[in-house]
């Protein structure tokens, strides 16, 4: 995305084909009672999952279940303390070494790596996340859409892509702003400082009230200014997005002032997740260099598991399985326990060729860590790789009652049956996947090839018409409401 922001696949997305960029940042104004906006939640979730496909096709989307997991598990411990439960959030992160974090409209929420590394505590990284919760949660870019007297999805939309723009390219963003008819550049900066200062008065709330520590805020923000002022004019994109100012910070300090002080330690979850992101910047090589130079001078502020568990992480990247196995039996050895541990065995194992092993260890984890996703979804992976598609269909069939809305395991699913093959039950599967990803026509194609593969019974044939009747209304809704949404 970084090549091509304002791509044409994004705005199709939404049937939407006239979009003029308007706006980079989320400074906007305050509209006090109007906070909704003209849109409704289902509106604004639509216009975030037609951004959502396009960031899932970027090379930077980071397609790691424990990363976005634990991102989620944090996420969702400080959205529960909002006052607006309805609004649900998803939240994910990119690879890529710029400090920046920024929120969509519909409750999506990314988070650059190199933000989570940056991140001196867990709640400093949790600051940030309520930060932007807040933005969502207070409809700050559909306030200002309608501030500036354009209530249309396209100038919402529009506005969403300008954001995706500046996540890494100010030049870009700013051309794209500069373009744009509706929201006068110098507007949307004069507004910022209050919508700014509303999300951090309400995101020091919801730290609060979860349990972090919410000093994370004033240290990681004020860490971020002195960074920025190396940077000279290319300030971290987290500043252009949420410019931080003296009076920001001051304000933060007031608040945060005469509090009692409160210890948080950083959970081994958050420490590992960090060490998997190191484990996976530059080269096998320099990372493997890193972990074994903090371990041997014991420079390391967290726990020595983290440090073994990214070491173990970095061999296994640079193809030494000996040396990885030799560091997971370090981490056995300091009885550390984390399914992020189990999923690296498995992987060993796997690697190694030794599927059924993986698969042991894996049987053995599922039941102590049902809600762990990355363990189901590696379950499946093992059991396809040593050769037992029908305990995986089982498993998936399974799984999918409990968690009938995780596109991941509808794909794996999918590709479960294409082992069997079983054609219709594959495509079915996978129009599943399509249609909680949003992308209706994609899922539509599939039931058509569903229809024809002529491989079901009776009752998975009505099944598959149903569903597609289904599917072809929701495509019709939705090219209608674009349509409207166009005129308006
Ligand atoms: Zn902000």
């Amino acid at each position: 995305m970084k090549q091509h922001p304002l791509s044409c696949a994004l705005i199709l997305g939404l049937a939407i084909l006239s979009v003029t960029p308007l706006s980079v940042a989320e400074g906007l104004p305050d509209l006090g009672e109007v906070a909704q906006g003209e849109f409704s939640p289902a509106t604004e979730r639509r216009i975030g999952e037609s951004v959502m496909l396009e960031i899932r096709r970027d090379p930077a989307w980071l397609d790691d279940p424990e990363v976005s997991a634990y991102l989620n598990r944090v996420g969702n411990r400080l959205s529960a303390q909002s006052e607006e439960s309805r609004q649900d959030f998803e939240f994910f992160a990119l690879r890529d070494p710029t400090l920046n974090a920024f929120a969509m409209p519909g409750g999506y929420i990314g988070v650059h790596s190199g933000l989570i590394l940056a991140a001196a505590s867990e709640s400093e990284l949790a600051s940030v996340l309520a930060h932007e919760i807040s933005h969502v949660t207070q409809h700050h870019m559909a306030r200002l859409i309608s501030k500036s007297g354009q209530g249309q999805v396209t100038s919402l939309l529009a506005l969403a892509v300008a954001i995706l723009a500046a996540r890494s390219s100010p030049d870009l963003a700013m051309g794209a702003a500069m373009a744009g008819q509706g929201v006068a550049v110098q507007n949307q900066l004069n507004y910022s400082r209050d919508f700014e200062r509303e999300a951090d008065r309400l995101g020091l709330g919801l730290l609060e009230r979860s349990g972090f520590d919410i000093r994370g805020m004033g240290s990681f923000f004020e860490r971020l200014q002195k960074s920025g002022r190396l940077y000279e004019n290319n300030a971290p994109g987290y500043l252009r997005t949420h410019p931080l100012t003296t009076e920001r910070l001051a304000d933060m300090g007031n608040r945060i002032q005469g509090r009692p002080y409160k210890q948080v330690p950083d959970s081994l979850e958050f420490q590992l997740v960090r060490a998997k992101l190191r484990a996976q910047e530059g080269t096998s090589r320099d990372a493997v260099t890193e972990f074994e130079t903090r371990l041997r001078d014991r420079s390391f502020a967290g726990s020595e598991t983290a440090m073994r568990y990214g070491l173990a992480q970095a061999r296994l990247r640079d193809g030494n399985f000996p040396a990885a196995e030799k560091e997971l039996g370090e981490l056995r050895r300091l009885k550390s326990v984390s399914p992020m541990i189990e999923t690296l065995a498995a992987q060993l194992r796997l690697k190694q060729g030794d599927a059924p092993a993986a698969v042991a260890i894996l049987r053995a984890a599922q039941p102590r860590y049902p809600q762990e996703r990355a363990i189901a979804y590696g379950l499946v992976e093992a059991l396809l790789a040593a050769r037992l598609p029908q305990e995986a269909i089982r498993f998936t069939e399974d799984d999918l009652l409990n968690y009938p809305a995780d596109a991941r395991m509808h794909v794996l699913q999918a590709k479960t049956y294409s082992v069997l093959g079983k054609r219709l039950q594959q495509h079915r599967a996978q129009a599943e996947a399509y249609a909680l990803q949003g992308q209706v026509p994609a899922a539509v194609e599939q039931l058509d090839l569903a229809q024809k593969s002529g491989d079901g019974n009776f009752y998975e044939q009505s099944q598959v018409d149903a569903r597609l009747r289904e599917m072809k209304k929701r495509m019709a809704d939705e090219a209608k409401q674009a349509r409207e949404a166009k005129q308006k």
